[in-house]
């Protein structure tokens, strides 16, 4: 992520700083060394994940800690199916962690390239209206406060719970709360998903809503713009006993690298010099992509490609409002005779107790807008973040909008709780940014 030079950028490009200090801590004594020091010089420091956040949130000025070398398996409960992990883990790490214990995550979103610290820190979720976000899998967490001590909550590596009232707020902290070194997850058995990937026509889709989502362990949807048609992922849980039928790697590979990626790419550069052919370029991508099934292990089914750089916004919406609120997008994108060359995507999860989480106490659906990294999102996302805020939005932390405190609070009931724990633990605010700044209040 740091490059040499010393500069920082996240993958989408958009945020980038030049820290004043890079660390790459060993272990936990070593981050409460840096946390130290960094107050002691009044410097601020951050720790990132993968850097795949499309806001500024991971955004580090001051100290920026690297936790490459905090990673990996420290404690399993195996009674409980609950596993601790080093905070810099990465999710696509875990499933070779979690397998000698037959046990498995249970539920992930488009991709597993990120940190487990920077995924529950910023409300990850995938889809399932009877699942929560990543972070609801969070049982515990083991954090080193701005004054460098640690601070555990919920269940520990050996099941002791100290300080759980706390849980829901540390398991989605958006970095603002402590460094996070430790976080203890509740697993489920391994399983395997079967996975149904289908074009179909979007008015259909769109009248089955309801029924699909609620039928379906893992059902999304995404439309192209330009199009009458919608790419759908049905996936049910199944044992691990089941059959597997994978996708051969052949199969893969045409789908994965060559149209996902490849020809996805060209498409994106074909577009931005003549944008004129994006319908066409829509209209072909809906044929080349997704019609197949497969049933594979659970994290090879959820997690896909992503290779081609985007930028994105996403809003949560109380689920009755996702219908009326696609409309509206359609409509504004016939309206506005923008090109539109990346799909809108549709998923849903189910309400939750985290403090901060974008589905607290809702049954969720999710919008979310996408643009090629090289082309300005600003007017589309600005007219779709409007109909968002119409129907009861709340944004993902860690995709582009432009809520600032004040608008946070009043879509949150927990908002000044949360504050007055940031308040507590770091007073100083030493693990501040100007995204912080803006979506907590200074
Ligand atoms: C291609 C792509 C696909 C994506 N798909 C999805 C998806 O399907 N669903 C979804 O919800 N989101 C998705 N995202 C968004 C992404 O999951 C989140 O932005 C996530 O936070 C990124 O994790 P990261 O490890 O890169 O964290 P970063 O972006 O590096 O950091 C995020 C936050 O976590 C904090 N943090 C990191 N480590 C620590 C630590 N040890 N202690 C305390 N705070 C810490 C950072 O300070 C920052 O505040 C996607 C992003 C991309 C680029």
């Amino acid at each position: 992520m740091t490059r040499p030079g010393g500069t920082w950028r996240n993958w989408s490009r958009f945020e980038r700083v030049r820290p004043q200090r890079v660390e790459y801590p060993r272990s936990i004594e070593a981050v409460q060394r840096a946390v130290s020091a960094a107050a002691a010089r009044r410097m601020p420091i951050k720790a990132v994940g993968a850097g795949h956040s499309f806001t500024g949130i991971a955004v580090a000025p001051g100290v920026l800690l690297e936790l490459p070398d905090l990673s990996g398996l420290v404690g399993v409960d195996v009674e409980r199916g609950r596993v601790t992990l080093l905070a810099g883990t990465r999710l696509h790490r875990i499933p070779a962690l979690l397998a000698p214990y037959g046990l498995a995550m249970e539920n992930l979103g488009d991709i597993d390239r990120q940190s487990i610290a920077g995924a529950i820190s910023t409300g990850t979720h995938g889809t399932g209206a009877r699942f929560g976000g990543i972070a609801t899998q969070v049982v515990g967490a083991t954090l080193v406060t701005a004054s460098g001590e640690l601070l555990r909550v919920g269940a520990g590596r050996n099941g002791e719970i100290e300080n759980a009232e706390l849980l829901p707020a540390v398991a989605l902290g958006l970095g603002a709360l402590g460094i996070l070194v430790e976080v203890t997850l509740q697993c489920v058995p391994a399983f395997v998903l079967h996975a149904v990937e289908r074009p179909e026509p979007l008015d259909d889709v769109l009248s089955q809503l309801d029924e699909r989502v609620s039928s379906a362990d893992h059902f999304e949807f995404y439309w192209f713009a330009h199009t009458d048609r919608a790419m759908t992922k049905t996936n049910t849980r199944l044992p691990e006993s089941a059959p597997r039928h994978p996708l051969s790697p052949v199969g893969k590979w045409v789908d994965d690298r060559l149209v996902g990626t490849l020809l996805h790419q060209a498409a994106c550069s074909v577009a931005r010099a003549a944008p004129v052919t994006i319908p066409t370029i829509n209209r072909l991508s809906v044929r080349l992509w997704g019609d197949r099934e497969f049933t594979d292990a659970s994290n090879r089914v959820f997690a896909t490609d992503r290779s081609v750089r985007f930028r994105e916004m996403e809003y949560a919406l109380p689920a009755d409002q996702v219908r009326p609120a696609f409309d509206a997008v359609r409509a504004l994108v016939d309206e506005r005779g923008w090109r539109i060359s990346f799909p809108v995507e549709v998923r849903f999860a189910a309400a939750d107790d985290v403090w901060m989480s974008t589905a607290h106490r809702r049954p969720t659906g999710y919008i979310a807008v996408h643009r090629y990294w090289r082309d300005d999102p600003a007017e589309y996302f600005d007219a779709v973040e409007e109909i968002m805020l119409r129907h009861g939005g709340r944004p993902h932390w860690g995709k582009m909008h432009s809520l600032g405190a004040d608008a946070l609070r009043a879509r949150y009931e927990r908002f000044d709780d949360f504050v007055a724990l940031r308040d507590r633990l770091d007073p100083d605010r030493l693990l501040r940014n100007p995204y912080l700044d803006r979506v907590l209040g200074g």
